[in-house]
């Protein structure tokens, strides 16, 4: 029966990491996979993390039963509180809620099925930043929501179109859904600043648009939990309802135990319980429940001082490293007088930088230095190392010039 069925293509990130297996060549780097590496090159499993594993091995009151349908209690305390902020007016007025979903990617999708029964705007659209993490097009397609895109990056200034930005905003249509990056941008790696954010926030007010905001990064980009939070605690502060997806992926390097959160900040404790009951009921038929393990890490860490401290420390090991490679990088590019202007590099945040290299660049680096990247020049800042910093400068330096 199924024999009309056209295949569909391979997804661009995964088919990036096989094709990097497959190759043989010992000079290869992956700066593909938005993952975090040591200099070793290696999967980091984060001291606090190793503790909190050994932590539930020796806990005798851990099982295996089901959590409940919204997940684990403590684990959605504390996501809603590590964005929202311990001091958070919509906590305190019981206005926050959350779901435990699966990893960044179910929050989103969680958020977004919920708008597509519930969002009394019928029709509305979501734009999403030119451009943006791949999936958020998907999956908003996937439950039926128009997607349109908004000005983000400007290939000029190598940095953000704040005009174009806030123009469309202005002639979207009112109650239109804006899905925002709260920090470290994916894929660019530019962020607004706290002047840009009130600017945004003042037509999404008047306009009476709708906030999402999608955050896989948090602890990445200021080097700090709460300055990264800037922009959602601003949001909230000035009156906003939204839904907040949060990945656990990154900053704690949980990426294949799912641990993620959709926070939900309402107008009222009520209307806030009503949006709850609806993503149970429909999290049951897609999900049942969450999975455990990775929630449980999370929550022990984020419900302890002392591991949370250690966190903190984890993150900014991480945060350093990766810190350390945009400069090295971009003083290998000076060293070498590659054409064009590199300090972008430097002065992007997070994990990626968007590097200004065009598809047949990334052409070249692949086929012949080995180097893997997505075809719109994103690198991934983890994937470089001391050892092979240089080698990847000069295969930069020879596709600019070539
Ligand atoms: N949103 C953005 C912007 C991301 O970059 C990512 C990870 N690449 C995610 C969400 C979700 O990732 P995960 O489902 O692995 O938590």
């Amino acid at each position: 029966v199924f024999e009309t069925v056209p295949g569909a293509p391979e997804d661009i990130i995964f088919a990036l990491t096989a094709a990097y297996k497959a190759d043989t060549d010992p000079k290869k780097v992956n700066l593909g996979v938005g993952a975090y590496r040591t200099e070793e090159g290696k999967p980091w499993v984060l001291p606090v993390v190793h503790k909190a594993d050994h932590i539930m091995v020796d806990d005798e009151n851990l099982d295996h039963e089901y959590l409940p349908i919204l997940g684990l209690p403590d684990f959605r305390k504390a996501s809603v509180k590590l964005i929202l902020g311990a001091n958070s007016k919509a906590i305190a007025e019981g206005r926050a809620g959350s779901a435990q979903c699966i990893s960044g990617t179910g929050a989103v999708f969680t958020g977004a099925q919920f708008l597509s029964r519930h969002y009394p705007f019928k029709g509305a659209a979501c734009y999403i930043s030119k451009p943006t993490w791949a999936n958020h097009r998907a999956i908003f397609e996937g439950v039926g929501i128009p997607v349109l895109e908004y000005p983000y990056w400007d290939p000029e200034t190598k940095g953000l179109d704040l005009k174009g930005m806030l123009a469309c905003m202005e002639s979207a249509p009112s109650g239109s859904i804006f899905l925002l990056h709260p920090c470290a941008h994916n894929p660019t790696g530019v962020d607004p600043t706290p002047d840009q954010w009130k600017q945004i926030a003042d037509v999404m007010e008047a306009k009476g648009h709708f906030t999402f905001f999608d955050t896989a990064y948090q602890g990445f980009a200021s080097g700090s939990l709460d300055k990264d939070a800037y922009s959602v605690r601003y949001f909230v502060e000035r009156g906003f309802e939204m839904f907040i997806a949060q990945s656990f992926s990154k900053n704690f390097g949980l990426y294949s135990e799912r641990a993620g959160n959709l926070t939900i900040v309402a107008r009222t404790p009520e209307i806030k319980n009503t949006i709850e009951s609806q993503i149970a009921k429909a999290q049951r038929a897609v999900i049942s429940n969450p999975p455990a393990y990775g929630s449980r890490v999370v929550s022990l860490v984020l419900n302890d001082d002392k591991l949370y401290g250690e966190w903190e420390e984890n993150l900014s090991t991480m945060a350093n490293r990766i810190i350390s490679m945009r400069q090295a990088l971009f003083e290998e590019l000076t060293k070498l007088g590659t054409p064009g202007t590199w300090n972008h590099i430097v002065d992007q945040i997070g994990m990626f930088s968007f590097t200004g290299l065009k598809t047949p660049q990334v052409k070249v680096l692949k086929e012949k230095y080995h180097v893997y990247l997505t075809d719109n020049g994103r690198i991934s800042m983890a994937g470089l190392n001391t050892k092979n910093v240089e080698y990847f400068a000069r295969a930069v330096d020879d596709v600019v010039r070539n």
